[in-house]
């Protein structure tokens, strides 16, 4: 939201006097825009009694002038200076409500979510979060790779109270508007009235909270936000794309907070459950698809859901376009490749990686942690990830009795190190495209090899 400019201000003052000088008081000069944040303009006065004035008289009056200023609709809302270091409430209910929150997707609620061996846990945790928040599961902290439904879980709890009427004050916003407002509060001197938002919430819902890595003051404050929130046991729910320890740069403190409560992952969804999802999301979108389509497409994209949906909308528009039916004939045309492909297996994968790197698989399976060892390792269990439907303890218990969360590890270091590292880069595009090659059918992406 962008700072209330002086001259805005100023313009907004001038309009109250030009058009109601009756209201006007001599101490109008000294009040303070705070905010605006939400369409609410916060303005602060010297004491109660002015604010009790402002209050009965002049809302309408500040609130036009700002509507005429910024050409956006406007609330105003008034509170007094705080003595002694305190907060002050805003003296009208509009003054938080959660106004800051994001708005809120229709389509993200639970009964749109279709439950999966991956997520069942974190499915669970929230339901029970959403009935009674702040004494089952605090922190509920939900982490997985992109695109898995960490953001419609998070809103569908927020929808959840709202319908349950569990949580009158929920603040549901992204990590990165926390960041913004606090970089703007601390840029305005503003922190008492960002601390004031923050920490008087029943319930603080912040999606990709991996973001305040690396941001060192951020995360000082919301450390102090969550302690506050905390001791009143106001419940905290957290997203991120890693565990809190993988966090990069996050401190100890934040990371042993994390843990403190539930931390539930989302893996990547088994085929059934990708199958149901289509289901889901095309009877939402009300395109008709039949079974082998559906199949077809949840073989096809194993990686992310929100792939899944994207391919769903190419086949309609591939279908309204051509005024054909979506059929296994338009559905490999749109998505491409003859949908014959067999998936690929980790044998595949171990065979072509053992082979490039001349290692055996023996050495990959041991504890073995010398460098010629562990790249291959863990570029096995990178394509593993990548390019089969295993769970991340199937593919663990492959490589030698190794628990998820290596191969979560090892995911994401490889993933990281080809970003930068141009040669494995290339070596992984070979491996991927020798494998997709020897599946068997004509590959329809990626056919550099
Ligand atoms: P993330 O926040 O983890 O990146 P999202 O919550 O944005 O992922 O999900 C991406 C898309 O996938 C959304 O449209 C969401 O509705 C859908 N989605 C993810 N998981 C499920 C599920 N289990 N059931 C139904 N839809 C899902
Ligand atoms: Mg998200």
């Amino acid at each position: 939201m962008p700072a209330l400019l002086a001259s805005d201000w100023d313009d907004i003052l001038g309009y109250v006097r030009t058009h109601h000088p009756d209201l006007v008081r001599g101490w109008f000069t000294e009040l303070e825009p705070m905010d605006l944040f939400g369409g609410i303009l916060r303005i602060r006065a010297r004491n109660s009694s002015q604010v009790r004035y402002l209050q009965d008289h002049c809302r309408l009056a500040f609130g036009e002038g700002a509507q005429a200023k910024l050409g956006k609709l406007v609330t105003a809302a008034f509170e007094a200076n705080a003595e002694n270091g305190e907060f002050t409430k805003p003296t009208t209910a509009l003054g938080f409500d959660g106004a800051t929150s994001l708005q809120l997707n229709d389509d993200y609620v639970f009964e749109n979510f279709v439950v999966g061996p991956g997520n069942r846990l974190a499915h669970a945790a929230a339901v029970a979060v959403a009935e009674s928040p702040g004494t089952t599961y605090n922190p509920l902290f939900i982490h997985g790779d992109v695109g898995l439904g960490k953001t419609h879980l998070l809103q569908a709890i927020c929808h959840a109270c709202n319908v349950q009427g569990t949580c009158a004050n929920a603040l549901y916003i992204s990590c990165e508007t926390f960041v913004n407002h606090f970089i703007e509060a601390v840029e305005r001197g503003a922190l008492k009235q960002f601390r004031y938002r923050y920490r008087e919430v029943d319930m603080l819902v912040i999606d990709d909270i991996q973001f305040l890595g690396e941001r060192e003051r951020s995360q000082e404050e919301f450390f102090h936000t969550f302690n506050t929130l905390y001791q009143s046991q106001k419940q905290i729910i957290l997203s991120a794309d890693c565990s809190p320890a993988e966090i990069p740069s996050l401190e100890n403190r934040l990371v042993s907070r994390f843990n403190s409560g539930l931390v539930a992952s989302i893996d990547m969804p088994c085929l059934e459950t990708r199958m149901a999802i289509i289901r889901k999301k095309a009877r939402l979108r009300c395109i008709e698809v039949s079974e082998d389509v559906v199949k077809l497409v949840a073989e096809r994209i194993e990686s992310n859901i929100r792939d899944l949906e994207g391919a769903l909308i190419k086949l309609d528009a591939f279908s309204q376009t051509r005024g054909r039916q979506i059929d296994l004939e338009l559905a490999q045309e749109a998505l491409g490749g003859d949908g014959q492909q067999r998936a690929i297996t980790v044998q595949q994968i171990v065979d072509v990686v053992t082979r490039y790197f001349s290692v055996r698989l023996a050495d990959l399976q041991s504890k073995k942690r010398t460098k010629s060892i562990t790249l291959p390792r863990q570029v096995c269990m990178y394509l593993a990830r990548e390019l089969t439907s295993h769970s991340l303890e199937e593919v663990g218990g492959f490589f030698g009795g190794r628990d998820h969360t290596t191969v979560l590890h090892a995911h994401r270091t490889i993933k990281q190190a080809r970003e930068v590292d141009a040669q494995l880069n290339s070596q992984l595009t070979d491996l991927a495209s020798a494998l997709r090659n020897q599946r068997g059918g004509q590959s329809s992406r990626g056919a550099s090899g």
